[in-house]
């Protein structure tokens, strides 16, 4: 099968089709209005769940409904409605609103509309991002929210602190007979096993990162051409705040070792061994959600069935 370079379309966290509209996050007078509007729109969400209902919707509150001191985020602007989003609530802050429930952004990403979906991984990504600095990293005075939620602020020494998104590769391995290398974490039942994946540490380029992750975890060197790396696309992963960088990637190497440590387990499949484990249930793939799952699909030419326990 020839290899398929074009970028990944389907990415199900990488959807969105909201107008930031970021002009207007420093417009307190637009944004007042927009708060009173009945036509705009609250989400409620909290340390990676979501509030929504039985048909996999969204369970927004009407703007005027949210006292007028609670703070929002603006999130966007579609069809002239206005998005905000509640961030940094503690659970006595949440108003529960009636036939809705918590779903974790895992289990229902795929099932949300593309608008829902960018709404929501916006909101979880500042919301993670809101609770975690709440006071200045130089001076340790608390910040305040600014920009409808876009920026923090410390008061004592004037210095502005913005929403942090931590790159990290995430890599299909391909061997020269086209078998793809899938390893286990420590932390995961036997069966679950997924691509491989880190951080890029600072200074660092996602093509060295790439490498030295496969190296550490693998003990596999990737091929030293130019197209021994493919990119294939980026989706966020607001778990909690990163965004995950996908390639397939190429090696001479066939001996896998695992570094015992954070993977314990490595093996390639052909496409028939990796369907017939799929088939039988010896095999359990990440959820459709993730790029983990995207990648895999890619290199095997169609859709697998079978998924984590979600
Ligand atoms: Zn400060």
């Amino acid at each position: 099968m020839p290899d398929d370079r074009r970028l990944i379309s389907d990415l199900t966290l990488a959807r969105a089709t909201v107008d930031r509209a970021a002009e207007y996050r420093g417009d307190e007078e637009w944004l007042r209005n927009r708060r009173i509007d009945p036509n705009s729109k609250v989400l409620q969400v909290t340390q990676g769940a979501v509030l929504v209902r039985g048909d996999s919707t969204l369970a927004f509150m009407d703007a005027p409904d949210v006292a007028p001191d609670v703070p929002l985020t603006f999130l966007g602007l579609e069809n002239d409605v206005a998005y905000f989003s509640m961030a940094g609530l503690t659970d006595g802050d949440l108003l529960y609103t009636e036939g809705a429930f918590w779903s974790d952004l895992r289990a229902i990403g795929s099932t949300l509309s593309d608008r829902d979906a960018g709404l929501v991984v916006s909101a979880i990504a500042l919301d993670n991002w809101s609770r975690t600095h709440v006071r200045c990293p130089q001076c340790g005075e608390p910040t305040l929210m600014a920009e409808a939620g876009w920026t923090r602020t410390c008061p004592a020494d004037g210095t502005s602190h913005f929403p942090r998104t931590d790159p990290a590769i995430i890599v299909l391995v391909i061997d020269r007979q086209d078998r793809a290398l899938l390893g286990r974490q420590s932390r995961w039942e036997p069966g679950w096993m997924s691509t491989l994946a880190g951080f890029v540490e600072s200074g660092e380029s996602a093509e060295a990162a790439l490498r030295r992750e496969v190296l550490e975890e693998a003990g596999i060197r990737i091929g030293g051409e130019e197209t021994d790396i493919a990119y294939l696309g980026s989706q966020p992963w607001p778990f909690p705040n990163s965004l995950m960088l996908g390639y397939h990637a190429w090696t001479d190497d066939v001996d896998a070792v695992p570094d015992g440590d954070e993977i314990v387990e490595l093996r390639w499949y052909s496409r028939d061994e990796m369907r017939q484990a799929c088939e039988s249930g010896d095999l359990l793939l990440p959820p459709q959600v993730s790029i983990a799952r995207k990648l895999i699909e890619r290199w095997y030419g169609s859709a697998l069935p079978g998924n984590w326990g979600r």
